[in-house]
């Protein structure tokens, strides 16, 4: 095979990818269907049979099922409907009035979703509705689905998702091999046991402080911006699934996976904490027994890291791409209406990310690492502009990889340490984001004062909690149900912010990779003052 040939661009890789960006929101707009407005009567009922509680909706004039839903209990239910539990009270049924309905349709290669939303006697709820084709969906939404899945609009959401999943895949592909070797390389590289001991030191210290400061920022901010103060949150609708676990369980939880009891499967399975210390222990190991044995793995890991890195960037080159893809699917699926109603709360959190972000991420930058940040972030961007598209930091790493090693000129030891444990446990934007989001809530919730002493447990339950969070799409949002348990506050109050959950999770995952990038800088620059002359690093 020849070798590929390695053409200069006419545009540089980060204009590629604006452009694509551009391009997939204008597309993502003008196909936008909006919400549909039920025209159709639909009628609510609620009935106890037994101990489990049914919520039946049916068309006025067919009777067709709407949809239904069942609670094992009545506390089940309680916790998904507060106001529709204390409106049944004891009695065995009761009507609801249905006003407001509208439903949006998001189209899939694994079938169509419908997000039904209305008022219950005033009381807004959130249902998702999910079927692998418009065929098998109740007998009423058939023909609803049908009119709009035959449009132009449809087809491209679907186009649109199926290419940003190919190139996901793509990314995914080369992620697990690429921290793998990465890391065995950069190791081995660092030689002593010493100096990795300081790196580790300074990667968690720089971590912690940043994470601080933008749980900081955010607090300061929600509560000079009071978005949730007047806020009218729904009362029902369904909160996501929460994570059940307790604070320390869920630290416990990460020091468990920092010993994989089977490494290979760990590695199999994409676990990147136990992929990350078993890695780590692997370099040091190699070390260890030098001679000729570590020799010869060094050089072996440092040849699959080479070509994995090549592999990597001819993925990345694919970026403009997928960024384009996900960005005609993240605009086209949203509902508009949804955004004037948490207008403040966007605002807020959005201020809050993007003051960390420009103001404090940089001037970290500056002093500590010697940096410019503009440059600094011209030769992030790809990496930047992808995170921000896939609202993935997993996704992104190898990218952020290779954006820090190739074109900020970072060494590999630093990256390929500082960057994949960043992905994991450095969330800057998913901490911020928790703390804006369970104050907001909390303002909306009347009645509910959080005390400064509360407001300290957010603090620190948000820290966890995005130390927690997995790299991957909405994983704050799961967490976030850690805070609210924290603090007693409802979780079904989690309703309606899903709805405009995606457009933050770009933003804050931007910001996510945008810390550990510049923990980087910061921690090289340590090393590099820890270096005896004439060392290399
Ligand atoms: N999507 C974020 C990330 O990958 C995590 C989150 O949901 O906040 O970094």
């Amino acid at each position: 095979m020849s070798q590929p040939t390695e053409k200069k661009k006419s545009l540089p890789l980060h204009f590629q990818i604006l452009i694509a960006m551009l391009v997939g929101t204008a597309i993502g707009i003008a196909v936008n269907p909006g919400d549909d407005f039920l025209t159709r009567s639909v009628t609510a009922s609620l009935s106890r049979d037994g101990n489990s509680i049914l919520l039946q909706e049916r068309d006025s004039e067919t009777n067709d099922t709407v949809y239904t839903e069942s609670f094992p209990s009545a506390s089940v239910f309680a916790d998904s409907y507060p106001k529709l539990a204390e409106a049944l009270g004891d009695s065995d049924s009761r009507e609801l009035e249905v006003t407001n309905a509208r439903a949006r349709f998001t189209y899939s290669m694994s079938g169509v979703q419908i997000t039904w939303q209305r008022s219950h006697d005033g009381v807004p709820a959130v249902s998702r509705l999910n079927s692998p084709g418009v065929d098998q969906l109740p007998v009423f939404w058939q023909p609803i689905a049908a009119e709009h899945s035959s449009g132009i609009a449809s087809t491209i959401t679907t186009l649109a998702k199926s290419i940003g999943d190919l190139f996901l895949r793509l990314l995914k592909m080369v992620t697990v091999p690429l921290i793998l070797t990465s890391l065995v390389t950069g190791v081995t590289g660092l030689g002593s046991q010493g100096r990795f001991g300081r790196m580790f030191g300074r990667t968690i210290f720089y971590y912690m402080v940043t994470s601080l400061l933008a749980i900081t920022i955010g607090l300061i901010l929600v509560n000079l911006i009071q978005p949730g103060t007047g806020a009218i949150l729904p009362g029902g609708g369904k909160a996501i699934e929460p994570a059940s676990l307790t604070l320390v369980e869920i630290l416990y939880q990460q020091i468990n996976r920092l010993i994989p009891t089977n490494p290979f499967a760990s590695i199999a399975g994409g676990e990147f904490l136990s992929i990350i210390s078993f890695a780590i222990m692997l370099g040091m190991f190699i070390n260890f027994v030098g001679g000729d044995h570590g020799r010869r793995l060094a050089e072996i890991f440092e040849s699959a890291f080479a070509v994995m890195m090549r592999m990597t960037a001819w993925v990345i080159s694919l970026a403009p791409i997928g960024v384009a893809a996900f960005m005609v699917y993240a605009t086209s699926t949203q509902g508009l209406g949804v955004f004037r109603t948490l207008a403040w709360y966007m605002l807020t959190v959005f201020l809050a990310l993007v003051f960390h972000a420009v103001v404090i991420l940089p001037v970290i930058l500056r002093v500590f690492a010697k940096r410019n940040p503009l440059e600094y972030v011209r030769s992030l961007s790809p990496a930047l502009l992808t995170a921000f598209s896939t609202a993935s930091s997993n996704a992104t790493l190898p990218l952020t990889m290779n954006c820090v090693e190739k074109r900020a000129g970072i060494s590999n030891q630093t990256s390929s340490f500082v960057l994949p444990l960043g992905a994991t446990i450095n969330m800057d934007g998913t901490a911020l984001y928790e703390v804006v989001a369970v104050l907001f809530i909390a303002q909306a919730t009347p009645g509910f004062d959080l005390s400064v002493a509360q407001q300290i447990t957010v603090a620190l339950t948000a820290l966890i909690a995005s130390i927690g969070a997995a790299g991957i799409p909405h994983a704050g949002l799961v967490m976030m149900a850690i805070v609210l348990q924290a603090v007693g506050l409802p979780l079904e109050a989690q309703g309606i912010i899903i709805a405009v959950d995606r457009v933050l999770d770009m933003c804050r995952t931007s910001v996510n990779v945008w810390s550990d990038s510049c923990g980087c800088a910061v921690v090289e620059a340590a090393r590099g003052k820890m270096r005896p002359p004439g060392v290399e690093a």
